[in-house]
């Protein structure tokens, strides 16, 4: 069942998604070669606590961590390990906070040190999809617009799109109605209305759209271990224009000033 927000939900909603801006922030400060995806982890969890939110990662359904980091062929769910990143790597971390009972979940790609051009190029096409997705996500149009929104966007540069993880409902829970596939076909699924607020997140392949899980029961991968990149916004539709609840902002500011 698709559960409609108040305005007063929202504005929790938004607040904890504004944490999450805030602690992907934290992790740009410090992400770079020789760094383990385990101090990222601790960087965010320390950074989360101190705000008074609890990670909201950790412990659902047995996850053990507080960031998802992803590094390369990872597309997500990567568990953070004493795995230290290198030069060329990309590393998507996601992140999710619950406070005042409300979720926030957002995610972005990083590059670490000098990346490969059609890797960065992978990353950027990744991020201006989530643009167009976000787009599309106003009343009156259906979950299948934001789908065609991604996977045309994508395809016709040549990526492809992860089927079998997909955007999401949130709220009181970090996944509720309805799901939010980055591929689909114009005018088809649920109806948009205002007041629902959805996570978009592609996660889009260099190569074959084909994931498998590794043996942790956690990390997806892309099957040819070609790289993947991943962004998630949470939004509220809206009528006219969809309202996004998470910001880069912060993380934006981060890496400019170390560039
Ligand atoms: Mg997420
Ligand atoms: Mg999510």
């Amino acid at each position: 069942m698709i559960h409609l927000k108040s305005e007063e939900e929202i504005e929790l909603i938004r607040q904890s998604s504004l944490l999450v801006g805030k602690t992907l922030a934290e992790v740009a400060r410090v992400i770079g070669p020789g760094i383990t995806t385990k101090a990222l982890d601790k960087v965010a969890e320390e950074f989360i606590l101190d705000h008074g939110a609890k990670p909201g990662f950790k412990g659902y359904h047995g996850f053990p961590a507080t960031l998802c980091v992803s590094v390369n062929e990872v597309v997500v769910h990567g568990i953070p390990s004493h795995r230290e990143l290198k030069d060329g790597d990309i590393v998507s971390v996601d992140c999710g906070v619950v406070m005042n009972g409300y979720y926030g979940d957002s995610a972005f790609t990083f590059a670490v040190g000098e990346v490969d051009a059609k890797v960065v190029a992978l990353v950027e096409t990744t991020r201006q999809s989530l643009e167009q997705a976000l787009e599309k996500a106003v009343a009156g149009n259906r979950i299948g617009d934001i789908g065609y929104a991604v996977q045309s966007f994508v395809e016709a540069r040549g990526y492809s799109v992860v089927r079998d993880l997909v955007g999401h409902g949130l709220g009181r829970n970090l996944h509720e109605a309805p799901e939010v596939p980055n591929y689909g076909r114009r005018g088809t699924g649920a109806r948009l209305q205002p007041g629902l607020v959805i996570a978009i997140e592609p996660m889009i392949n260099l190569g074959t759209k084909s994931v498998v899980q590794e043996r942790d029961g956690w990390t997806i991968r892309t099957a040819d271990r070609l790289p993947s990149a991943h962004f998630e916004h949470d939004v509220v539709v809206r009528q006219g224009q969809a309202e996004v609840l998470s910001t880069f902002e912060f993380i934006d500011e981060v890496l400019k000033s170390r560039n």
